[in-house]
């Protein structure tokens, strides 16, 4: 049975989703300068192409992440944050630290691989 989060925990935590959801922001912003239509066409069209879905994908992922971040500090202002959403149990501080914007336990969490991957 592990402890629930302390003031001081807690605060670390928030720090950490506040600094990764500022690097996501600027990767996406990175992604979208990448992603505006090239200005002057001298070849190498295919590449430059292939290099824009690629970092369509990684923009993709990036606002899921963002969006799971952003549920992790919602959760931090109203008290339920650190609670696994499958099993309820406290997540332990040293996997928040690792991933402060997960949501579940790692017993939860493998279980669902443990099931996709027999699926
Ligand atoms: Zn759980």
């Amino acid at each position: 049975m592990s402890q629930p989060l302390t003031p001081a925990q807690l605060d670390e935590l928030k720090a950490l989703l506040l600094k990764r959801k500022e690097e996501l922001q600027q990767e996406m912003q990175q992604n979208r300068e990448n992603l505006k239509p090239p200005t002057s066409d001298e070849g190498g069209v295919v590449q430059r192409n292939v290099a824009r879905e690629v970092d369509q994908t990684l923009t993709d992922l990036d606002a899921t992440d963002i969006v799971r971040i952003d549920r992790a500090l919602k959760a931090m202002a109203d008290g339920s944050y650190g609670q696994c959403g499958e099993c309820g149990c406290d997540i332990p501080f040293e996997r928040l630290k690792i991933e402060p914007q997960t949501e579940h336990c790692v017993t939860c969490k493998g279980r669902w691989e443990e099931r996709a991957g027999r699926a």
